[in-house]
């Protein structure tokens, strides 16, 4: 089956000046992502877990066109989104949206809900004033949102409300892949599941491809059809939700799994994680997670694993694996 959505060797890196600043050229690069690769498949919901800095927020914006990669390819329907420049990208705007984390910072405050959902279809030319105003009042519904909140603003929604109004100006073009950064991050678990529970019924019924970005594995599990575990800007591991649960072969996976309180202790061969991320500099070698590793060899310090398929659509990048 041909991806809807493909992300090859994605690299993106930021300069590291010496104490002169700019006056001499970067002495290294941080590697905010390096080498990550994913296929997002036509009403799948892709799940992207990692720690907060590992890059999934990164890869999320390329996708979308909110930042240029330095290397590697997007392809989406035949074409690779890294090659365009903003004025070819804009028509695809309406194919690829992205729901943030924190939707307020995104929108006008000024504006009344209505204007705000109005806007997208106003920006890609769709319909007269009359049908954009009956598509807002669709979406206010399909979100969980009433007609009486047209004439609202946003500050007076409550966080769920504001998340779900996020979600309605992404949806309300009717894009075919979304783009969901810790979309529910922020708010509390009952809101949580309220707004994952209608991400999956919108998903089915709207035939959406999602990629699902966040930190907590507990979340992603929830909706995900597959997950890609994200460390130091490359992917570890990845597998359909239900292998990757039965059976985590990377330490990686394996420790952001103890934080999920019901997940078999035989699973877990780290107790939870120690250290911080490390820095990924252009001199860093051997394996991403050898600072942090319980298993780490001199070959792990030293060679990066092959990113290797060990079983069906299951893959992982560890020296003791396959
Ligand atoms: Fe740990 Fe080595 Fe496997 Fe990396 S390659 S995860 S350091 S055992």
């Amino acid at each position: 089956m041909t991806p809807l959505l493909e992300v090859k060797d994605l690299q993106k890196r930021y300069p590291i000046y010496g104490p002169l600043g700019k006056l001499f050229p970067p002495k290294t690069h941080m590697n905010a992502v390096s080498g990550m690769s994913l296929q997002l498949y036509e009403g799948e919901t892709y799940g992207l877990v990692g720690e907060s800095g590992c890059g999934k927020t990164t890869t999320g914006r390329a996708i979308v066109g909110l930042m240029k990669p330095d290397g590697g390819e997007i392809w989406y329907q035949g074409q690779d989104l890294t090659k365009l420049s903003d004025q070819e990208f804009r028509p695809l705007r309406r194919d690829i949206q992205m729901v943030f984390q924190d939707p307020l910072s995104s929108l006008n405050p000024r504006q009344r809900i209505g204007a705000l959902l109005e806007e997208p279809l106003i920006i890609q030319k769709l319909g007269d004033a009359a049908s954009r105003r009956q598509q807002v009042m669709e979406i206010l519904t399909k979100v969980g949102l009433a007609a009486e909140h047209y004439f609202r603003y946003p500050h007076e929604l409550s966080g769920g409300q504001v998340q779900r109004l996020g979600i309605a100006r992404a949806l309300i073009i009717r894009p075919r892949l979304i783009v969901c950064d810790e979309p529910v991050s922020a708010l509390d678990v009952s809101i949580q599941a309220q707004i994952l529970n209608m991400l999956t019924t919108l998903q089915r019924e709207m035939n959406l491809s999602l990629l699902f970005i966040s930190h907590d594995i507990g979340v992603v599990r929830y909706l995900s059809h597959r997950i890609g575990v994200m460390y130091l800007g490359t992917l570890v591991e990845e597998a359909d939700t239900a292998s990757l649960f039965d059976h985590p072969l990377h330490p990686y996976t394996r420790a952001l799994f103890s934080s999920i309180p019901d997940f078999s202790p035989q699973k877990r061969t780290v107790a939870s994680l120690q250290g911080e991320l490390p820095v990924r500099t252009d001199e860093f070698q051997g394996c991403v997670f050898h600072t942090r590793c319980p298993h780490a060899t001199d070959l792990c310090r030293t060679t990066a694993p092959t990113y290797k398929t060990v079983a069906e659509g299951h893959k992982v990048a560890c020296h003791l694996q396959g």
